[in-house]
């Protein structure tokens, strides 16, 4: 991958523009990217497939969020150049790397997301500008904030958007919207800042109320079933509240009285930042019961243990279940989940494959 930037910032020095210094994260992302457009199908490639596993759906969400970057249609020649002199480049010998299928594959990608892009242009901006109405630190590490978009920003309750700050330009990072739409637009965001983070450490420690964020659309499969009558169950752990949240207040809205439960897991009473206001959603809505978890100490009033091990003893029969944090959280939850014989239709989560920068 640092072959072929190399040869596509040399070649088009306007794209490299478009990148961070530290190209680390997109590397792999443009790898993982490039192994899922490596796997399409024949069909796919011509054009033909009905069913195309969801690639068309990957690569027209990869043109659209390749907008905020600034990249267009003739931005794809050079990269596809860039492909092939690094397909040369590492082939092994007596290996064809002049392989048409895959050249077709790539073209087939391009043409997607930029027929994607294209379609999305019509409607919508490439980003948004939004100010910092509120800035909440909750814990030492974790901050609560509000912003305002200068424009209707739209969304379903339990998707991400990415944002990025004047602090660190291209640079854009992914953060769960912690709100179903309100009427005055507003967006809350619960957001950690991790040791050494960049993006993260700006929002939660250096962030003003006044100050100005870029918003790149909202993406994710998890969102809101509220045509579904069956009760809900949510399990989250740390910030992986907000999008349960978000999930919870979108239900509740819907005035129809479905019981959720919804579990938030950390590691220390102290770590439940959002408590006092989950405890006010309780009392608004009888049907809600909220279930804090710690998992490295006892505290009254809260369950002991991790999410996962809690999710296997939690009421998800016949639930529509909702699972949100940390991905190692996830993955063992679901797990958790389906050995016991939870309908893979009935869980909801997101699980990062990394495909936007
Ligand atoms: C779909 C999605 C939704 C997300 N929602 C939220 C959210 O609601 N709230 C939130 O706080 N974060 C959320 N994240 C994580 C967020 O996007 C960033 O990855 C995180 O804030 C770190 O960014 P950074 O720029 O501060 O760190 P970077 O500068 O990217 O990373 C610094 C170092 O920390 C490591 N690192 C990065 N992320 C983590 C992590 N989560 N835990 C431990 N180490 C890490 C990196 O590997 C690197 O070594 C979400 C991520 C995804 C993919």
């Amino acid at each position: 991958m640092g072959y072929f930037y190399a040869h596509l910032f040399s070649a088009e020095p306007e794209i490299s523009a478009m990148f961070p210094a530290d190209m680390h994260t997109q590397r792999q992302r443009l790898y993982a990217a490039l192994r899922q457009i490596a796997a399409m199908p024949p069909e796919m490639v011509s054009g033909t497939a009905d069913d195309d596993d969801g690639l068309t759906a990957y690569l027209s969400a990869l043109g659209r969020a390749h907008r905020k970057f600034g990249v267009r249609k003739d931005h794809y020649p050079a990269v596809r150049s860039a492909l092939r002199v690094t397909a040369d480049r590492f082939t092994p010998p007596g290996k064809d790397a002049g392989n048409q299928d895959w050249e077709a594959a790539v073209d087939r990608a391009a043409e997607i997301m930029i027929a994607a892009a294209e379609e999305d242009a019509a409607h919508a901006p490439a980003w948004w500008t939004a100010e910092v109405t509120g800035h909440q630190l909750r814990t030492p590490q974790v901050a609560v904030l509000t912003v305002q978009p200068s424009e209707p920003f739209p969304y379903l309750a339990g998707q991400h958007l990415s944002v990025q700050t004047p602090r660190w330009p291209r640079l854009w990072r992914n953060y769960s919207i912690a709100n179903a739409p309100r009427p005055d637009g507003s967006l809350t965001l619960h957001v950690r800042a991790i040791a050494g983070g960049l993006v993260s450490t700006t929002l939660v420690h250096h962030l003003r109320t006044g100050d100005i964020l870029l918003l790149g659309r909202a993406e994710g499969q998890m969102t809101a079933d509220t045509e579904s009558q069956r009760p809900v169950l949510c399990l989250a752990g740390g910030t992986g509240l907000a999008p349960l949240k978000a999930i919870a207040e979108a239900v509740t809205g819907t005035r129809q009285r479905r019981d959720i439960v919804l579990y938030h897991g950390a590691r220390t009473e102290s770590e439940l930042y959002d408590l006092p206001a989950l405890r006010q959603m309780e009392l608004d809505f009888p049907w809600l019961q909220v279930i804090p978890a710690t998992s490295q100490e006892r505290a009254g009033g809260t369950r002991h243990g991790a999410i996962p091990l809690l999710a296997a003893h939690a009421d998800w029969k016949d639930r529509e279940v909702y699972v949100s944090g940390p991905d190692q959280m996830i993955v063992e939850t679901v797990a958790a989940l389906r050995a016991l014989g939870v309908p893979a239709g009935l869980l909801h989560y997101d699980l990062p494959d990394e495909p936007l920068p």
